[in-house]
């Protein structure tokens, strides 16, 4: 079974996620924010959608559900029960959701919202998380209706997965993210490549996701909490009570707030 992971494009910088199975022609997306963009992308390619994986309740994941289950009546609608979507299938952290052969397992990723969850589609070996806006390239979300506390601790929970994990946020931020944590760590190398690296990319209209694991430790002032020139580069800016992990990223995260 060949399967392959496309974008959408929605709104101004919103990717919705579609896994494409080859074999039968059917599809599944991630966070229909949009009902237009998708059925085109389905028509065009001549895909039939079977379901829908929903990560968080905010309307630009959610809006586009009801038309697309018009138009395929059979999708079954994959969410949380908090996410306002009434779905077929519910889940919570430990669940698991099918596809085709394949399998994804559910975890809860609050703090950008509560009942943030994210799926991990385990495919020959590789897992590929469908994060939301939990984490994105170089930054992480916005805390709106979860907490800084729950936030800190899903990014930790992310960092135990394998280095070639892959990683597809919601939302094409990754230039602005570096930008910021160059201003945190001006002189920091890694970033200034990836920087280069995702205008490059950008200017080609091209998306700068997915992106590993292993690279996002390297350059993501988020998941680098410990790391002693990013502590001196918040110090420089901000007030912190103290250098534990969960200080440094509160205070990051609220310097990105008005960044
Ligand atoms: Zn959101």
């Amino acid at each position: 079974m060949s399967l392959y992971i496309h974008t959408v494009e929605a709104f101004e910088d919103n990717y919705i996620w579609v896994l494409v199975n080859e074999s039968n022609n059917q599809a599944i997306v991630v966070d229909p924010g949009q009902a237009d963009p998708v059925a085109e992308f389905l028509a065009q390619k001549d895909l039939e959608l079977t379901a829908i994986w929903v990560t968080h309740k905010h309307h630009d994941h959610t809006d586009g559900v009801d038309a697309l289950r018009e138009l395929f009546p059979m999708t079954h609608v994959v969410a949380h029960t908090g996410h306002d979507v009434s779905p077929d299938q519910t889940v919570s952290e430990g669940s698991t959701v099918s596809a085709w052969g394949y399998s994804a397992q559910v975890w809860d990723v609050a703090g950008h919202t509560e009942n943030h969850i994210a799926y991990l589609l385990d495919r020959d070996g590789t897992k590929h998380v469908f994060c939301g806006d939990t984490l994105f390239s170089g930054g992480c979300g916005r805390v709106f209706s979860g907490t800084i506390e729950s936030l800190f601790d899903s990014l930790t929970k992310f960092t135990t997965l394998p280095d070639d994990t892959l990683f597809y946020p919601a939302h094409e931020y990754t230039v602005h993210n570096l930008k910021f944590g160059l201003s945190i760590v001006p002189n920091d190398s890694a970033m200034q490549t990836a920087l280069h690296n995702a205008e490059a990319r950008r200017q080609l209209n091209k998306p700068t996701l997915p992106v590993t694991l292993a690279h996002e430790k390297s350059i993501n002032v988020f998941l680098r909490t410990k790391d002693p020139a990013v502590i001196e580069g918040v110090k420089a800016k901000a007030n912190l009570p103290d250098t534990k992990p969960l200080s440094v990223f509160t205070a990051l995260r609220r310097l990105k707030d008005s960044f």
